[in-house]
């Protein structure tokens, strides 16, 4: 498609944004009209796709997630176990990946995430043995080659066993190793300009897995970037128990010290914070990717979204690695938020539109972005359209409410940046086949 080619989405079934009932018009990259009930574009347009079987959403924006994980899905040795069992399950076997193993297992993980909806995904690699040094360039043309936007962070673990952390020693780098690597990414593949289809984030794993000096080294190379800072934190009562024994702190203080508690940071989980602490996240403004299927199956807890979102954290949706989910599917981790919240709050205040609200903004507000995540006029063109023609949508009344509560599981069509990435739920010349053939064996060459 030309850059000028105008597209014209009519007037979908429903949408998450009623001021685009008439849909909206995609001008090259962007949404250059956004029309109400009714009304017609304003000047000429080339096509016209009739959307009125369609639900329309802004693109699904994923905040949590480790593709490579793709290949241990219902591993088992890691099952029925809580989070620091199920990591020494698997670190020893995580520490024997390579480069095709990486490249595959991205474009897995990548080609559920479209599949579901999702046109940004952010991904958090934390593991580089010997040979998988440049793990983070190959995730890079593999989402160049997808055409799906991402936010990849240079994740890093610098404490090992020996020295009181979680993961086994041949799985954890040297800080100076990791700082050099971190600018040599950020300058590589960081688009700070609107309309990025790459950026760049630091990200050491956790605070069992990483040491204080390199905490603050990475908070002050971000801040020297103007990138964003991302970890896990308050998962588990084990990594506070872990934080106060190792530093005399709890998670969040902790995380004040090194120079984490700002806007620049987005969290995993954020579960086990008291009332002051959410007070403190909310007035530094610091996001919370929520995980509600990885904190299930691990039976971590439950996040308090609401309440952070209140005190002001952005709050976002991730599917999180695919050893704890074990899918990566946007669409139905929206589902699984809207359940689990109304085991917490009330059924007024966990409604379908939320959910999807933090599966899109929510989630673009926790990458920093402000050109993604709604139907607006000069935002990005990502969409998301679903049908709702399967047997488990025959009989549903209100069309986004069903897309939540009757389960969907797969979109229809899915454009990112104005180009159609998705048509009739297939990915555009993509061998989904040969690409499940080739995850296969690579999963059983990394457990034997
Ligand atoms: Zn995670």
């Amino acid at each position: 498609m030309n850059s000028a080619q105008r597209i014209w989405i009519k007037s979908p079934l429903a949408t998450l944004d009623s001021t685009c009932a008439g849909g909206l018009v995609v001008e090259g990259t962007r949404i250059a009209e956004v029309l109400a009930a009714g009304e017609t574009p304003a000047a000429p347009v080339d096509q016209v796709f009739d959307a009125r079987e369609h639900v329309l959403l802004p693109g699904l924006i994923n905040s949590h997630h480790h593709f490579y994980q793709t290949l241990t899905r219902a591993f088992p040795a890691a099952l029925n176990k809580s989070l620091f069992s199920w990591l020494k399950s698997l670190y020893p076997v995580w520490a024997r990946l390579g480069e095709e193993m990486v490249e595959v297992s991205t474009q897995v993980a990548l080609a559920e995430l479209l599949l579901s909806g999702c046109t940004t995904a952010s991904d958090h690699h934390y593991l580089f043995p010997q040979g998988l040094e440049n793990a983070i360039d190959i995730q890079m043309a593999q989402a160049q080659k997808m055409g799906m936007r991402v936010h990849l962070t240079r994740g890093s673990m610098s404490l090992g066993e020996e020295d009181g952390g979680l993961p086994p020693q041949s799985t954890v780098q040297d800080e100076d190793a990791i700082m050099a690597d971190s600018e040599r990414l950020i300058q590589r593949y960081h688009q700070a300009e609107e309309g990025a289809m790459s950026r760049v984030a630091l990200a050491p794993c956790s605070p069992f897995s990483v040491s204080e000096s390199l905490m603050q080294a990475s908070a002050r190379l971000a801040e020297k970037h103007n990138v964003r800072l991302h970890t896990h934190l308050a998962e588990t009562h084990d990594e506070t128990d872990f934080c106060i024994k190792m530093f005399g702190l709890r998670p969040l203080d902790y995380l004040e010290k090194v120079g984490w508690l700002s806007d620049r940071v987005w969290l995993a989980h954020g579960i086990h914070f008291n009332e002051e602490e959410i007070r403190r996240l909310g007035a530094a403004g610091t996001g919370i990717c929520h995980c509600p299927s990885s904190n299930m199956l691990l039976a971590s807890g439950l996040c308090p979204t609401l309440d952070l979102e209140r005190a002001g954290s952005p709050v976002g949706l991730g599917v999180d690695g695919s050893a704890s989910n074990d899918g990566s599917n946007m669409i139905q981790e929206v589902r699984q938020a809207f359940l689990l919240g109304r085991l917490r709050y009330d059924a007024a205040e966990i409604t379908h539109q939320k959910v999807l609200f933090w599966a899109t903004e929510g989630s673009a507000r926790c990458l920093g972005r402000t050109d993604l995540g709604a139907l607006r006029v000069g935002m990005q063109a990502d969409i998301a359209l679903f049908r709702l023609d399967e047997l488990r949508f025959a009989g549903a009344g209100d069309p986004l409410a069903a897309l939540v509560l009757c389960g969907a599981h797969k979109a229809d069509r899915v454009m990112v940046a104005g180009r159609w990435r998705v048509t009739d739920g297939a990915i555009e010349g993509f061998d989904l086949q040969a690409l499940i053939e080739r995850q296969k064996s690579l999963a059983r060459k990394l457990a034997a």
